[in-house]
Formats: structure tokens, C-alpha cells, sequence
């Protein structure tokens, strides 16, 4: 590598780095985890960022804590949002100043599933399967972005653009949720069904689970359960106005009968994913437990949001079932009640911009939902710790000084 700029490497399960790389050019050169398809990939259609803030997400931590085919040496980061310092020569419609969002999820604008506003299936940016997004396992090969500057392609397409570059920069804490977690916990509560007076369950009090609560909330949920074993993070959605359910007590139907006076809700989102542990004090994992329970509290005929991460493949999975998988699903109930189920990347796309506006204009308040945290890239070993301790945080890497003095909005 020969320098010119610094990212946060995956090394092996519990330990990241800050290392040296390379400054990025418009090419994706071969590198830890690059589909060897996409190696000397041309990006004429991309810019590069000098980062702004870049977050660390639950989705991370599956690789950090090993539970991914993630390799030694990946540049980490997919929730990004930077300063235009160099753009390619066919990019049209971005330039050089702007601030701007990324979505993480990497859309070529091109193809069927892109022109079906499904940006998080695109069928050109990843050779091993649909779907890519930065710094991530099989996802491919694209650099992360936890780092000072990155690569992102098809910028014309991907890139929301904040035309008010000092607005942006006052509300950049909040603005930088925009890269994923708002969009995707709001994705959660939209898909679950929620509507103006709706009952929501969300599972999970990590950022995704607070920002699925918030989005509800400003959807118009009349009451927004929030469960979690974690009390910490119970707080915080407590914080905001959510009800919430210490699930290392009781069952999850009582918790929700004592609140609604009925043992069911209308709409649940799955903030957690294939790590859910089951309830009760110092249990296990066991994946299938978040969508056994969703199916049991949703209404018949309600709906499922399921943003939490399920994986083809876990080398520390539960069971031999799990390390591939394969979850004992109680599909007989959801089919008894009708239920419809949503899973996937969020289509960041979809959202971002609609959102933005709601950050822009007070609407809505997601740094301090999530209860932001800015940290320097030199805390990067910190951060991914404590985030995987479960501090009731949202950690944000200052790469540039950028969030110097930004406070949450
Ligand atoms: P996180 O790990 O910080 O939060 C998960 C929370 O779930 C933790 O607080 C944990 O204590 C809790 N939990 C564990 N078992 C539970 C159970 N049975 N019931 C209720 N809560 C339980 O992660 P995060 O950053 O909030 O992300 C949540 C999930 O969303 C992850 O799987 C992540 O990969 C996924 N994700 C998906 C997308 C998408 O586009 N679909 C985008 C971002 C994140
Ligand atoms: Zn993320
Ligand atoms: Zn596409």
C-alpha cells in the first residue's frame, strides 16, 4: 500500500486497525476481499469523498465478531457521507464542494432491479451476487469508508446532495444517519405496515431498533414498544417517548398485553438479525427466536419489516444448520395469520432524500434518538468495542474535524 490515507481494517475476529492504504483512485484495484471480477474495474462514473462522517454499524460487528467469511485486511465502513474533491469524467451532475450522502448500498442505475428503485439488489456491482455495498463480506470487493477518503461510483446515480452546504454541515450528526440506519429503520416500520395510529413492536434497541422506533413514531404509531435484554439501550428508546420490554423477564405477549391491554400489535419490525439471543437472563443465541415471536404478537394479517442481517453462511453459527442459514422458522404460524414478511437491504435510495428534508426542517431528531457519538478514527479499537459491549450508542468517526463542536439537532 503506499499511503496518502487511513481506514479502519478488520485483522481478525475482535480486533480492527487503523492502517495506512492507498488514496483511492477512480479504479477498483485489487485489494482484501475485491470479487476477482470486479479487480481493475473502471469507475470514470465516480467520485471521491473526502469523509465527513463515517459510522460504525451492527453489521460490522457480525464480521468483527467473526461470524462472516469476512478476510484479514477488509477496509470496514458503509455509512459514509463526505465533501466531493474529485470526480471522473462522466460524471455529469456532481461536482467537486458538494456534501453529500452516500446510501451503502452500491446501485450501477442501470439495470432491471435499479430501474425498479430495488438499489439494494443491483445486478452490476457485484459479480458473486446481487446486491454490493462498501467494505463489506461478498459484497464486491468495494473499499470501505471508514477512512479519510473513498471511492464511490456511479456517483450521479447514488449521491443525495445537500444543496445548502452550510445547513449540512450544522446538522451533520444527524445528517450522517442518512447512509443507512434512518433509511433502514424506517424501511423496518414502513414494510412492517405502519400507519397513523398503528401499534408497533421493534425488536432490538441497537440503532437500527431506535431508529425503526423514531421512524414509527413519526409515521404516527400511536404507542412504539421497543424490547431489547439490553437495559441500557431500553433507556435510551425510554428517552424519545418509547414504551418499552426488558425481555430477561416474562413473555414478550404479557409485556405487550400489561402496555396494550391486548398481547398484540399491528405492525413489528426485526432489528436484531441472525445473533438474537433467547430471552431470559444469560441465555443463548438462538436466530430464529426475533422471527418466531414477531409471528406470534403480529395481528393477523399484519405485516413483518425484517432489517435485521440473516447470512448464508456463519463459521461460528449455533448449529450445523445455522453455520448455513437454515433457522427452525415457525412458517405455519405467519401463514395461519397471513402474515407478509420483508427482508433484505434496505433500498437506502428510496428514503434518503425524503428524510433528509425531515432532519433538515426539525421533524425529527435521529442523533439523539440513537444517542450519537463522535469518535476519532484513532478510536477505532474503542469504538467497536464498546459498541460490542452494547453501549447505547451510535459511534461516528471524525476522519477531518468535520463534526468538531456539531451537536445533535
Ligand atoms: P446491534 O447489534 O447494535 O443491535 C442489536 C440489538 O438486538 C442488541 O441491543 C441486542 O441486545 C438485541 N437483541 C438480541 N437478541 C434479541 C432478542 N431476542 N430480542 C430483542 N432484542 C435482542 O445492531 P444494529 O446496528 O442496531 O443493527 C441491527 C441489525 O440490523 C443487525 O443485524 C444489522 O446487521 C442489521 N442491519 C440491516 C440493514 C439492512 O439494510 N437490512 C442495515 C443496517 C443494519
Ligand atoms: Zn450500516
Ligand atoms: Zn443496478
Amino acid at each position: 500500500m503506499s499511503g496518502g490515507n487511513r481506514a479502519v481494517a478488520y485483522i481478525k475476529p475482535g480486533e480492527v486497525e487503523v492502517r495506512e492504504t492507498d488514496y483511492p483512485v477512480l479504479e477498483l484495484r485489487d485489494g482484501p476481499g475485491v470479487a476477482p471480477a470486479n479487480v481493475g474495474r473502471k469507475c470514470r462514473h465516480g467520485v471521491i469523498l473526502k469523509v465527513l462522517a463515517t459510522n460504525i454499524c451492527g453489521s460490522d460487528q457480525h464480521m468483527v465478531r467473526g461470524r462472516t467469511t469476512a478476510p484479514e485486511g477488509l477496509i470496514l465502513g458503509h455509512e459514509i457521507t463526505g465533501e466531493v474533491i474529485e470526480k471522473g469524467p462522466d460524471v455529469e451532475f456532481i461536482d467537486t464542494g458538494d456534501i453529500v450522502s452516500v446510501p451503502f448500498n452500491i446501485a450501477c442505475g442501470r439495470c432491471r432491479n435499479c430501474k425498479e428503485r430495488k438499489t439494494g439488489i443491483c445486478l452490476n456491482v457485484n459479480p458473486a451476487r446481487p446486491g454490493a455495498a462498501y467494505g463489506y463480506v461478498d459484497m464486491g470487493g468495494w473499499v470501505g469508508g471508514q477512512a479519510e477518503y473513498v471511492m464511490v461510483p456511479y456517483a450521479d446515480f447514488n449521491l443525495l446532495k445537500f444543496p445548502d452546504r452550510d445547513a449540512a454541515r450544522e446538522k451533520l450528526l444527524d445528517l450522517t444517519m442518512l447512509s443507512d440506519i434512518f433509511p433502514t429503520g424506517f424501511h423496518g416500520a414502513v414494510t412492517a405496515g405502519t400507519e397513523v395510529g398503528s401499534t408497533v413492536y421493534v425488536a432490538g434497541a441497537g440503532p437500527v431498533g431506535l431508529a425503526a422506533a423514531a421512524s414509527a413514531q413519526l409515521l404516527g404509531a400511536s404507542v412504539v414498544i421497543v424490547g431489547d435484554l439490553n437495559t441500557q439501550r431500553l433507556d435510551q428508546a425510554r428517552s424519545f417517548g418509547c414504551e418499552t420490554v426488558d425481555l430477561t423477564l416474562g413473555t414478550l405477549e404479557d409485556h405487550i398485553a400489561q402496555i396494550l391491554g391486548v398481547p398484540e400489535v399491528d405492525a413489528a419490525v426485526d432489528a436484531v438479525g441472525f445473533e438474537a439471543r433467547a430471552y431470559g437472563k444469560d441465555t443463548d443465541e438462538a436466530p430464529a427466536t426475533v422471527l418466531n415471536s414477531l409471528m406470534s404478537v403480529v395481528r393477523a394479517g399484519g405485516k413483518l419489516g425484517i432489517p435485521g442481517l440473516y447470512v448464508t453462511e456463519d463459521p461460528r453459527g449455533v448449529d450445523q444448520d445455522a453455520k448455513s442459514g437454515t433457522l427452525k422458522v415457525r412458517l405455519g404460524l405467519g401463514w395461519a395469520k397471513s402474515h407478509e414478511f420483508t427482508t433484505g437491504q434496505c433500498p437506502v435510495m428510496k428514503y434518503h432524500r425524503g428524510l433528509s428534508e425531515a432532519i433538515l426542517h426539525n421533524k425529527v431528531h435521529i442523533a439523539k434518538a440513537v444517542n450519537a457519538t463522535v469518535i476519532s478514527l484513532d478510536d477505532a479499537t474503542r469504538g467497536y468495542a464498546e459498541f460490542d459491549q452494547g453501549a447505547s450508542r451510535k459511534y461516528v468517526f471524525n476522519p477531518h474535524g468535520a463534526l468538531d463542536g456539531v451537536k445533535a439537532a
